[in-house]
């Protein structure tokens, strides 16, 4: 059957709303939402990934100890704390968040009274309340009670768990999260894996110092260390590998390459930003222009 264009606007009321209503129509009552899609995968030495929407979140569960890496939003939150609850009786020790981030922090006030500490490097409890100001959204927020300056540790039953800050990143409050015996590392936002990544300016990040950062945290890990992404493009794992950490630093350094070569011959940032990809990563997922705006002010700026 071929739709006329009104039919057409009829059965699109939802992605064509204001149309309907501009033609005197009564938009159709939105089907109930389905339940966010999560699962929680097990890795090794009791660390596992939940994922739901927003940041990887990272769990240990152990008989002596209950850690959580970031928390989302409210609805997968709870779900992850009730999977979390399944596992164990115990409280959290460490509610961690591995940067200011809504998609890793919204979840905070779901977790926090389950939590007996709850971790994060100095600067982002100031970076979030910003945030929170700036999205009206400061009643719900939970912030870190326990802050640290260049690294944090504690034994957890038998592991270990640290943080590091490495300087400016995806912010300026990124830390990258060891557990040390499972041999894991959630990297927060400083791994995207094959995607363009969101480099945040206003929060004080660094392009430069990130390609410092990828190359320091490969460095200080062993070779089979499993590295946990904030991100991956769809239907891909986010937990990766020495390999792709490097790939990461690749990226930013072509990036980088291409934006000033674009700036030495003279080209307008608007022109810089207008290629399908950053050259050389065409496989990665989703636009390069925000990336590619923030190398070129990154690049341009004085002092
Ligand atoms: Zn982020």
């Amino acid at each position: 059957m071929k739709l006329s264009r009104r039919d057409f606007l009829a059965t699109s009321s939802v992605a064509l709303g204001t149309v309907t209503h501009a033609l005197g129509q009564t938009p159709a009552a939105p089907a109930a939402p389905a339940p966010p899609q999560t699962s929680f995968d097990p890795l090794r030495g009791n660390v596992g990934i939940f994922s739901g929407r927003g940041g990887t979140i990272g769990m240990f569960v152990a008989p002596d100890g209950l850690v959580v890496v970031d928390t989302q939003f409210p609805d997968t939150a709870k779900i992850a704390l009730g999977n979390l609850k399944q596992m164990s009786p115990r409280q959290i020790d460490f509610l961690i968040n591995t940067h200011h981030h809504g998609d890793h922090t919204s979840g905070n006030a779901v977790f926090r009274p389950s939590a007996a500490k709850h971790v994060a490097h100095k600067n982002v409890p100031a970076l979030q309340k910003t945030q929170a100001a700036a999205g009206k959204s400061e009643a719900q927020q939970a912030y870190a009670d326990t802050t640290y300056d260049t690294t944090w540790s504690e034994k957890v039953g038998a592991e270990t768990i640290s943080l590091k800050y490495y300087g400016p990143g995806h912010t300026s409050g990124d830390s990258v999260v060891t557990f040390q015996n499972a041999n894991i590392v959630h990297m927060g936002d400083l791994m995207f894996y094959q995607r363009h990544p969101r480099v945040d300016r206003p929060a004080g990040a660094s392009i430069r110092n990130w390609i410092v950062t990828l190359e320091s945290v490969a460095k200080e890990h062993p070779a089979d260390t499993i590295y946990v992404a904030g991100h991956a493009k769809v239907n891909l794992p986010v937990n990766v590998t020495r390999a792709d950490l490097l790939k990461f630093r690749d990226y930013f350094s072509g990036l980088l390459d291409y934006v000033q070569k674009g700036i030495a011959s003279g080209r307008a940032a608007t022109e810089i930003v207008k290629v399908a990809t950053v050259p050389g990563f065409a496989d990665y997922e989703g636009s390069p222009e925000g990336t590619i705006q923030a190398a070129y002010e990154e690049l341009t700026a004085k002092g």
